[in-house]
């Protein structure tokens, strides 16, 4: 069972690796134990759902707050992400049409996808995160993939 705790030395977390999380989630995750793990006194042992349950008696509901308890919830409860393994191919970009390489997404007609330059600019401008995620998948499985 991941926990969180905090002795004399300070917060000691332990979660599933980097590669089981969604990117945006892994963010958000540093971000609330940056953020929230002053929530844990010395020499406590918190469970993830205590910890949730604390920053959720501690602060009123918002998305914010709800983004912080599901990257949580996806980096010490949830079940991992399954990743594709498929080859990636060749596709094209549904916003500019450049070609690019991706798996295809279930929610993207067959033969499309995203360019990374898309990516960028469509999370810098005025889609959140889990939207863009819905949309066209997986940064780095679906679209964005390294080189
Ligand atoms: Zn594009």
């Amino acid at each position: 069972m991941f926990q969180i705790s905090r002795d004399h030395k300070g917060l000691h977390v332990t979660r599933r690796a980097d590669h089981l999380m969604y990117p945006h989630e892994l963010t958000t995750f540093r971000h609330a134990v940056d953020v929230f793990g002053f929530l844990v006194q010395q020499n406590e042992r918190l469970t993830p759902l205590d910890w949730i349950e604390r920053i959720e008696s501690t602060y009123a509901a918002s998305t914010r707050r709800d983004r912080t308890t599901a990257a949580i919830r996806a980096a010490m409860i949830d079940a991992p992400i399954a990743a594709d393994e498929s080859a990636p191919r060749r596709l094209s970009c549904a916003c500019c049409g450049a070609v690019t390489r991706g798996r295809q997404w279930h929610n993207q007609d067959t033969g499309y996808g995203l360019c990374s330059t898309c990516a960028d600019w469509i999370t810098a401008r005025h889609m959140q995160p889990e939207e863009l995620e819905r949309t066209y998948g997986k940064r780095g499985i679906h679209f964005d993939l390294p080189a």
